[in-house]
């Protein structure tokens, strides 16, 4: 593996509070592209949204990140969700710099994020095939997978295959 890909929503960070990054209610069929983000004050790994919305970064998340630059491997983060939204809660979680790329979209074809995964990754000169890049992803709806498979990327199912990011770890030595 040479760059891990990881989900939003129940994979780096869990809601608190009933909606996903960019949903304005549970149910929202568009989202909302312009929400801010900033840190809880009293607890770092908790970002406010301006609506009052919370957000939960697993507490294992910054020391993964790290320890997979450290090995030299690219991170990205591939999500439904709207990319602005996406890369201020990095920021205000304070991992933005850990993360090589983002590719968020609107819709759930999560294989044609990881293509465009792959051409960005490819465009800064690194030598990336499909069989290259890992997704760690929920899946609730459970089709991310069968996309990985049919592309040839990696597949590990937070929540299912795994509960902890460190176990992604595990994963790359074996
Ligand atoms: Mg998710």
């Amino acid at each position: 593996m040479k760059l891990i890909a990881f989900d939003g929503d129940d994979t780096l960070w869990q809601p608190l509070s009933g909606v996903n990054l960019s949903d304005r209610t549970p149910t929202d069929e568009e989202g909302w592209p312009h929400f801010a983000y900033s840190v809880n004050q009293s607890n770092p790994l908790v970002a406010e949204r301006d609506d009052g919305a919370r957000f939960a970064l697993r507490p294992e998340a910054l020391d993964v990140l790290k320890e997979l630059h450290r090995r030299g491997l690219l991170v990205g983060v591939v999500s439904y969700n709207h990319a602005g939204n996406v890369e201020r809660i990095l920021e205000a979680f304070g991992i933005g710099d850990l993360v090589d790329y983002v590719v968020a979209r609107w819709h759930t074809n999560k294989d044609e994020m990881l293509q465009e995964l792959l051409e960005a990754g490819r465009r800064d000169g690194h030598s990336l095939d499909a069989k290259d890049v890992l997704l760690v992803d929920d899946d609730p709806s459970q089709i991310y997978g069968k996309q990985c498979e049919r592309m040839g990327v990696g597949f590990c199912r937070f929540g299912w295959d795994i509960t902890d990011l460190r176990d992604v770890l595990g994963l790359l030595s074996e």
